[in-house]
């Protein structure tokens, strides 16, 4: 599933061929990838022809591409979405569901493929709001606005005016256990599975640890981590074992040749050689080191 480092690759590769490009025409394959459009703003298909596009924005997992003073195309990848950039004649790639014909001065003509197998994912035109604090809303602009279905989620570990102090109070005030509390967009986006148990394995803490009990210096500790778990994939290109995700040139990402935890169940853990254990959470799993990751029997909630 792409999560913040997956999504900015896509953002990052867009973003050359995307800005200044001009919409020449749409096509639908499916509109069930059109689930969080909203019909009040128009057809999707009749708002985007003759727009020009400005840089793509992220924040946490959404991506969003401004094409006036109020609207944006809203990208969100979900479970197996990619954004393939292709040639105007290159061949079709399976689950293609939406497809976006552009023209740009410098590259001519492309497609942007939509491509999504399971359906989770959407493409949605939405309408801008100030973010409230006036910062630039996410990653690729300076500008404060956001699209209205992303303003409810929290700025990520690596937007600058991420807020360390409102998240440590937060979390106090929570009784659920850590990990959940990493997922929870509203409290800090861009992370799922795969760099939760990254980042908490990095900092020695179980992710079934009551939030509340974090020491302020052990959150500063695993905020330092989540950023550089973050770094260090998008220095790789993301993290790709399922073969879903793909960048916008459709390779893969190197990342899971550096995973520590995640998915290494039985393996040694690279720091104390005890086999990696994994435990059910949310209908998924959680890896981690019981050595290294220590949960006291009062700890369990
Ligand atoms: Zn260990």
């Amino acid at each position: 599933m792409p999560e913040l480092p997956e999504v900015d690759v896509v953002r990052a590769g867009l973003t050359p061929a995307l800005t200044g490009a001009k919409v020449q025409a749409i096509e639908v394959f499916d509109r069930r990838s059109l689930k969080r459009h909203r019909p009040e703003l128009g057809e999707f298909e009749e708002i985007l022809p003759g727009v020009t596009f400005m840089a793509p924005i992220r924040r946490g997992k959404f991506m969003w591409v401004p094409f006036a003073d109020n609207l944006a195309l809203l990208a969100h990848l979900g479970m197996s979405g990619q954004m393939l950039l292709r040639s105007p004649d290159a061949t079709d790639d399976k689950h293609v569901r939406v497809r976006i014909w552009l023209e740009h001065s410098k590259d001519g003509e492309l497609r942007l493929d939509f491509s999504d197998q399971r359906i989770f994912g959407s493409l949605a035109i939405d309408e801008l709001v100030e973010t409230g604090d006036g910062f630039a809303a996410g990653l690729g602009s300076d500008s404060s606005l956001i699209p209205i279905q992303a303003a409810h989620i929290s700025r990520d570990a690596l937007d600058p005016h991420f807020d360390t102090a409102m998240f440590k109070r937060r979390l106090k005030r929570r009784n659920s256990e850590i990990k959940r509390s990493l997922l929870d967009q509203s409290l800090i986006s861009g992370i799922g599975n795969i760099y939760a148990d990254e980042a908490l394995w990095a900092s020695r803490v179980h992710p079934q640890m009551p939030s509340a009990e974090l020491s302020n210096r052990k959150v500063d500790e695993l905020l330092i981590n989540v950023k550089q778990v973050f770094s260090k994939a998008l220095a790789e290109g993301g993290t790709s074992f399922d073969a879903q995700y793909v960048n916008v040139n459709g390779q893969s990402g190197y990342f899971a040749h550096s995973l520590n935890a995640y998915g290494q169940t039985g393996k040694p853990c690279a720091r104390c050689g005890t086999p990696i254990a994994r435990a059910p959470f949310m209908n998924r799993s959680s890896h981690f080191c019981p050595k290294c990751q220590r949960l006291g029997r009062s700890k369990v909630i």
